[in-house]
């Protein structure tokens, strides 16, 4: 076919399975709740006639709500498609030089298919063997940009905020991005970096803790310059990225902080007591800080040599948790954290499965 060598080929990345007959998802970091009563009623009135019309390119509410919530001025704040769109964005913006682009190997698996996509030179660092970063890996290192997810996934470790800020302040000459897609259970975020550093980039998601995966919202702080590109760069891509219905619903879930406090504390007790149980079964892995636990079980190892026939056997019995079959990763599960029923049943699911 002659028109193959004109294509740009990629690998795309896999998200995790969205089965459509009713199961119990544990296997993309969904909220178990559904999202705020105010987001309900905002759709519920939303006047479709008004559909006829683009949405505001610049999504000044929504921006103009999230500045206010942070405590931030509306030309620090970026708003996009889900923070995958987001982080797509700031591939595209910040890492165009010729140096690589660093990260770690084990994190969010979509770095690498942007920076590939997009034609972006990349190094992955290696974590330590219990998963946390050592900022000296990022300082003196030469780089065209430095990608942190924090709480990392799939491993959920939080580093602390004197970690990152290190990584920022030892590389002014590159944009770090951090992002802090789980940061809402139980981290210390990097905001207040953003009066003191211009090259720090701190993206978000209301996909987990405001329960709404389904609209795609996402968004971003940074310095106004830094922001000011992405914004050049969105516009030369697509003016109307955010449609009205998630613009509307994304002001109001942001705006209702008693029922995200809620959901939050509710995944994060039903965390802890998900930990105690996987530990009473000989379960391991590093404290979580997400609304994931990623374990592994050292008797399943040694029967199975990997995860993968607990995976199947949970997803049998409509249980779906996610597996990576990777080198290290296939020695866990990544579970995510449902309801406290959703949870009690996987835990008695999982039991007989176990040597
Ligand atoms: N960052 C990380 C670390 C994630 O795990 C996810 C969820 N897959 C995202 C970003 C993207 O989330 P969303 O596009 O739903 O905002």
């Amino acid at each position: 076919m002659s028109y193959e060598k004109n294509i740009r080929k990629c690998v795309p990345y896999t998200p995790g399975e969205q089965p459509q007959r009713k199961v119990i998802k544990l296997n993309t970091n969904e909220c178990p709740y559904p999202p705020s009563p105010a987001v309900e009623k905002v759709l519920h009135e939303f006047d479709t006639e008004a559909l006829r019309r683009y949405p505001d390119p610049v999504c000044a509410e929504l921006v103009h709500s999230i500045a206010k919530y942070y405590g931030l001025t509306d030309d620090q704040v970026f708003v996009g498609v889900g923070s995958d769109d987001v982080l797509s964005m700031c591939f595209l913006t910040f890492f165009a030089g010729d140096k690589p682009v660093i990260f770690p190997d084990i994190t969010y698996s979509f770095y690498d298919v942007w920076a590939d996509v997009y034609r972006i030179p990349y190094e992955q660092i290696p974590l330590k063997k219990d998963f946390s970063l050592d900022p000296e890996d990022y300082i003196g290192r030469e780089n065209g940009g430095i990608v942190i997810a924090n709480p990392n996934a799939p491993t959920g470790v939080l580093e602390s905020l004197d970690t990152i800020e290190k990584i920022v302040k030892a590389n002014p000459d590159s944009i770090v991005i951090v992002d802090e897609a789980y940061i809402d259970f139980g981290g210390e975020t990097a905001i207040p970096l953003i009066s003191k550093y211009d090259n720090v980039i701190i993206t978000r998601t209301m996909s987990k803790s405001r329960a709404l995966a389904g609209l795609r919202v996402g968004y971003a702080f940074g310095d106004a310059k830094a922001i000011k590109y992405l914004n050049d760069v969105k516009f030369s891509v697509n003016s109307y990225t955010m449609n009205m219905p998630a613009l509307t619903a994304g002001k109001a879930a942001i705006e209702d902080d008693g029922y995200f406090k809620d959901i939050t504390s509710r995944v994060i007790s039903t965390r802890e007591w998900t930990k105690e149980q996987l530990r009473a079964l000989g379960f391991t892995f590093r404290d979580s800080m997400t609304n994931f636990i990623f374990a592994s079980s050292p008797a399943v190892l040694e029967r199975d040599g990997s995860m993968k026939k607990v995976f199947e056997g949970l997803k049998e019995k409509d249980i779906f948790v996610r597996f990576f079959d990777k080198p290290i990763l296939k020695d866990y599960l990544r579970i995510s954290i449902g309801t406290d029923e959703e949870m009690q049943k996987f835990i008695e699911t999982l039991k007989p499965m176990l040597p």
